[in-house]
């Protein structure tokens, strides 16, 4: 229980890899904030913290509107009176050529992944140089660094949040607040059990990544003993990116 009295935000909690993140520092004893847009999703994650005896509020926030983001600071500061630990983990792609890709989709994708990070990461900031520091960890992804085609506005946003991070890393460190980003590589969030042998071994590491191999990340990153550690970014991916390949 090496978090317990913390107040932790996870956005985008309502599956997948926020919600393993959500469910894991509940499990740790910390009270936990859902900002979730989908309803159902949040309340199926509060629910599931509830079944184990966990803490936790869900606040439906759609990290693409700034109102929501205000509202998610004002619940949790009335709720837990503190906020310790923020996890930037909503996200979307859009796969697309750039030929067609919109401005609208470009400005949806980016004001998701990058805007709704930086605006939440600045309102949490607020809270957390009150009560004398905090940790922050967004979520990117191998995509800053190497491309599938089509995937132009996801990259560009993933890309963005790893500046962001040793942007924000330096301008918090006065108030004691760190800021990391974890990079995951291919995390399965469906169904586990349908991946193919060649999916497995094509990782060095042997095997794809599951949502809780990112969310033992964060408790890591977030861990007080690890202050130290600010501005950086953890690839997690099995070792992938560090694969080169030739045709045999
Ligand atoms: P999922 O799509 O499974 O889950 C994302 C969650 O974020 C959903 O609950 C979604 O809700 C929510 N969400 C989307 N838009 C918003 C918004 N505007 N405001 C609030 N919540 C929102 O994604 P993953 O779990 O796979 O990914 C989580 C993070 O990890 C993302 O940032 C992703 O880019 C990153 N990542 C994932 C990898 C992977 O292999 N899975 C690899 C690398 C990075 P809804 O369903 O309603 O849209």
């Amino acid at each position: 229980m090496g978090f317990a009295g913390k107040a932790v935000i996870v956005t985008g909690a309502g599956k997948g890899i926020g919600k393993s993140i959500a469910l894991t520092y509940a499990a740790q004893g910390a009270k936990v904030v859902i900002a979730e847009k989908d309803p159902s999703l949040g309340e199926t994650t509060l629910a599931a913290i509830k079944d184990f005896g966990g803490e936790a509020i869900f606040c439906p926030t759609d990290v693409t509107r700034p109102e929501d983001i205000q509202n998610l600071m004002a619940e949790t500061d009335a709720a837990y009176h503190r906020l310790d630990i923020l996890i930037n983990n909503a996200g979307i792609g859009i796969t697309k050529s750039p030929y067609d890709l919109t401005v609208e989709e470009w400005d949806l994708v980016l004001n998701t992944n990058l805007r709704g990070a930086f605006l939440c990461a600045r309102e949490a900031a607020k809270i957390m140089r009150r009560q004398g520091g905090g940790s922050i960890v967004n979520i990117a992804s191998t995509r800053a660094f190497m491309s599938e085609p089509n995937t132009e506005a996801y990259s560009a946003s993933k890309g963005g949040i790893v500046a962001l991070t040793h942007a924000l890393a330096v301008s918090f460190a006065a108030d004691k607040i760190r800021v990391n980003v974890i990079s995951p590589g291919w995390i399965e969030t469906g169904d586990y059990s349908q991946l193919r042998e060649i999916d497995h071994l094509q990782h060095p590491a042997g095997r794809v990544g599951r949502p809780d191999d990112i969310a033992r990340a964060c408790l890591f990153l977030t861990d007080e003993n690890n202050d130290f550690i600010t501005g950086a970014n953890i690839i997690i991916d099995g070792g992938m990116t560090r694969k080169m390949i030739y045709e045999p």
